[in-house]
């Protein structure tokens, strides 16, 4: 099995273990749509007169983030169905909503000036009317109103800056491996693992229940799929999408409240799946985003570059007009759905949100769906502290109740979406998703399956002919202006990422520096080119050669592009020291 941690055991380390009866693993909204209604459910059951009690009872949810939101990161407008059945009157407690959309429009681009605007908005891009919110700030208000909450009995306690570093494990009754809970990452580690004069020793976080929302590609989750197998009877992989987005500020009144764009087709080559969104934030600004499937054979795909290539696009130019760049961030989203979706539970623990790819990629929404998630989570938690019953036989009531609802409906409907796009586009992939729409899901083929992300990449020689070699020997298509065009570490800059750098790498090199120079030979190192952040980069000498990766790991935004899609699956990422990373705040 991996070594999921950037750090050795420490058997000569002291750690001090707290005991909780419910763990949620990750401060996004799914975890805190879970730990929101479970206090509901906590409540309403301690006020029945003669149920019984659910009292001295001590709740945690760790965020690797240093505050919570620090690390949110969607486009997004929000399907409210969720968050109005946790939370009727949202509006009223200050939900931050950054607008409803008023206006949509869907464009297929051809070039930098051609393309049309659909005379009508297709059914997955229907959004009239729901709130455009930013993540980031949504999280924040999610946190704050659970911290305002006081249940005699209960103890909740919300730990930003603590990241997760392993799964705690326990013997189960028939032998079976149980999970038991996390240990957080220790801090105050040199980058050769020896303790600095600050060590803090991680703790051990023992639990009844760990609930696991860790957004896609968790390195926990990942921990779980190795020693449980979840994703055994799973029809196909896992597989993501990686997106980059700007906030722009723009003079006042030049885009509309409520205005939204979604697009397809250029700049991305013909054949590859990818498309941008356009969003009216509040005050004056706008997010504008490109997202690229990592499905791509393409190894100098790059969802950065495509986005400032859109950015040339006259609609777009017109939008931007006179503005400037405030945030930037980047994140691979789970495209998978229903037919990618691992086993919901397990022996003492739960899976949630991305986690668990609760996304509808033909929407581009997954954030009500993790919700959904959470809400039926809450259910089960409470009925196996009622019944003191942490198995995996009771826990799959979660994953029952999940799939019957309208969450589970909503993700059948498009459980082949991604498989008839992730074979191409054509009249043949048209006339499938047609079919599906009509079907409730249904397509010729069903169930379409699709390849592993890693396995996708084929060599610059193959993709590109003998010329493309290396990414430099290419026309990019772009002039970097620094105003509207802006070059990846510019842009990294104003996503507020940090991280002490006198620790060590928190991305792990598996299996050795010579398949990296392996790939760069053949592949072109599609790690340095994918990645949003440029964290990676191969430096040849005076011949042309290279002898290692360098790895810039201050700058990683935390997407996790490159374990997912680094095609030597050379590369594991595992949290740094809590804290650090991306500091977003609107997007
Ligand atoms: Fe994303 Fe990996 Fe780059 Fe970090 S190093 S920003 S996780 S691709």
């Amino acid at each position: 099995m991996h070594d999921f941690s950037t750090q050795s055991a420490r058997p000569d380390v002291d750690r001090e273990e707290l005991e909780f009866d419910v763990l949620f693993v990750g401060g996004g909204p799914s975890n805190l749509t879970a730990l929101w209604r479970l206090l509901d459910l906590i409540e309403d059951q301690n006020r029945k007169p003669d149920g019984k009690k659910l009292e001295g009872l001590t709740i945690g949810l760790i965020e690797k983030g240093d505050e919570i939101g620090d690390h949110a990161f969607s486009g997004a407008v929000l399907d409210p169905k969720t968050l109005i059945e946790l939370c009727p009157d949202y509006q009223e407690r200050g939900f931050p909503s950054e607008g409803d959309v008023k206006n949509e429009e869907v464009w297929l681009m051809t070039s930098e000036r051609g393309g049309f605007k659909f005379p009508f908005t297709p059914p997955y891009f229907r959004n009239h009317g729901n709130p455009i919110i930013s993540l980031s700030r949504m999280v924040r208000w999610m946190a704050a109103e659970i911290e305002k909450r006081e249940i005699p009995g209960v103890d909740v306690m919300l730990l930003p800056g603590f990241a997760g570093i392993h799964v705690l494990w326990e013997d189960g009754p028939t032998g079976n491996r149980r999970v038991a809970g996390v240990q957080t990452a220790d801090k105050g580690v040199n980058p050769d693992g020896s303790k600095k004069a600050n060590f803090e020793p991680g703790n051990r976080l023992k639990s009844k229940i760990t609930i696991f929302g860790e957004g896609p590609r968790g390195h926990l989750a990942r921990e779980l799929e190795e020693v449980l197998g979840l994703q055994k009877e799973a029809m196909n992989p896992q597989v993501y999408e990686t997106g980059a987005k700007e906030i722009w500020e723009v003079p006042p009144g030049q885009v509309p409240e409520g205005f939204v764009l979604h697009s397809t087709g250029w700049p991305m080559a013909g054949g590859e799946s990818g498309g941008s969104f356009v969003y009216k934030l509040g005050g004056d600004r706008v997010a504008v985003g490109y997202v690229v499937s990592l499905d791509t054979q393409d190894p100098f795909a790059d969802a950065h570059l495509m986005l400032q290539k859109f950015k040339a696009h006259e609609r777009i130019a017109k939008l931007l007009k006179g503005g400037k760049l405030v945030q930037y961030g980047g994140k691979a989203l789970a495209i998978g759905g229903w037919y990618s979706m691992p086993r919901l539970a397990f022996d003492g623990g739960m899976l949630v949100g991305d986690a668990a790819q609760m996304v509808n990629a033909a929407r581009l929404k997954g954030i009500h769906l993790g919700m959904k998630g959470g809400l039926c989570a809450a259910q089960t938690i409470v009925d196996a502290m009622l019944a003191d019953d942490f198995s995996e036989a009771f826990l799959m009531q979660y994953s029952k109740v999940y799939l019957e609802s309208w969450a589970g409906e909503e993700l059948k409907r498009t459980r082949n979406f991604h498989g008839v796009v992730a074979h191409g586009l054509s009249p043949w992939a048209g006339f499938r998703l047609g079919l599906g729409l009509l079907t409730g899901g249904w397509a010729p083929g069903d169930p379409i399956h699709f390849m592993d992300d890693a396995d996708c990449t084929v060599t610059t020689e193959r993709y590109y002919g003998k010329a493309g070699l290396h990414r430099d020997s290419l026309d990019l298509g772009v002039k970097f202006d620094g105003e509207r065009f802006i070059q990846k570490l510019d842009d990294v800059y104003q996503s507020g990422v940090a991280h002490d750098e006198h620790q060590p790498a928190h991305l792990k090199i598996v299996k050795g520096d010579d398949v990296c120079v392996n790939c760069w030979e053949t592949k072109g190192s599609p790690c340095t080119i994918f990645c949003p952040a440029q964290v990676y980069e191969m430096h040849p000498d005076e011949r042309g050669k290279v002898k290692k990766v360098e790895i810039a790991f201050s700058n990683c935004v935390h997407c996790k592009t490159c374990d997912i899609k680094c095609p030597e699956q050379n590369v594991i990422w595992t949290p740094p020291e809590g804290g650090g990373g991306p500091k977003y705040t609107i997007c």
